[in-house]
C-alpha cells in the first residue's frame, strides 16, 4: 500500500495521500482548544499554534502544483488536526486556503465543531464553483456528555445552527458525523 507524500517536512501543514488521491491542508502547528477526550494529537487541549500565513501560502502553491486539478480532481481536506473556526486568527487562515484552492473546482471537505458565523458561510458560499463543492461536517458524538467528552466545545444545539447557516448560504450538504471529527480520528 504506497504512503502518503508529504509534500513539505512538516505533516502537520500538507500531506497528499496517493492512496486515496486526497490532499490534507492544516492551519495549526499545534494544539486546539477544543479538548476532545478520543483525540488523537498530542496537545489537544493546548491553544492551537497557527503558522504563518506566509507558510501556508507556500504549501498551498506546492500543493496545487502537484494534484489534480478540477471537480473530478483531488478531494482537498482542511484542518485535519485541529479547529478550524476556533478563532478568527484560524478562520482567516481558512477563508485564505480557500480563496486559492476553491476557484480551481475541486471538492473541499471541512470538519467543525464551531458555530460556523453566517458572514463566514457567506463567504465559503460565494466562492463555491458550484453547489456542493464543500462538505462542511459538523460533528457530535455525545447531546448529553458533550461537556464531559468534549469540553472545549460549543453546546450541540450551537453547533447545530451550522444547518441553518448552511440552507441560507447556499452551501448545500452540511451532514453530521456521527462518530469523530478529525479525518484522521
Ligand atoms: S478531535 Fe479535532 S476538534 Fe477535538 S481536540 Fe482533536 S483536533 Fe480538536
Amino acid at each position: 500500500m504506497p504512503k502518503p507524500l508529504v509534500v513539505t517536512d512538516d505533516t502537520r501543514l500538507v500531506a497528499y495521500d496517493l492512496r486515496t488521491n486526497r490532499v490534507f491542508i492544516g492551519v495549526a502547528e499545534s494544539g486546539c482548544g477544543t479538548n476532545c477526550a478520543y483525540c488523537y494529537i498530542p496537545n489537544p487541549g493546548g491553544p492551537q499554534i497557527l503558522y504563518p500565513s506566509q507558510s501556508i501560502v507556500w504549501a498551498v502553491e506546492k500543493l496545487v502544483s502537484i494534484i489534480q486539478l478540477g471537480r473530478e480532481g483531488t478531494l482537498i481536506s482542511l484542518c485535519p488536526d485541529t479547529e478550524p473556526f476556533k478563532s478568527q486568527a484560524s478562520t482567516s487562515r481558512v477563508l485564505s486556503v480557500l480563496g486559492r484552492v476553491m476557484p480551481l473546482g475541486n471538492p473541499i471537505q471541512i470538519s467543525t465543531k464551531e458555530r460556523v458565523s453566517d458572514r463566514v458561510m457567506g463567504q465559503i458560499a460565494a466562492l463555491q464553483e458550484y453547489p456542493g463543492q464543500v462538505v462542511l461536517f459538523t460533528s457530535c458524538v455525545t447531546v448529553s456528555g458533550y461537556k464531559l467528552v468534549e469540553p472545549g466545545a460549543p453546546a450541540p444545539s450551537v453547533r447545530f445552527s451550522n444547518f441553518t447557516t448552511a440552507r441560507s448560504s447556499g452551501i448545500t450538504k452540511l451532514p453530521v458525523h456521527e462518530t469523530a471529527t478529525c479525518w484522521r480520528c
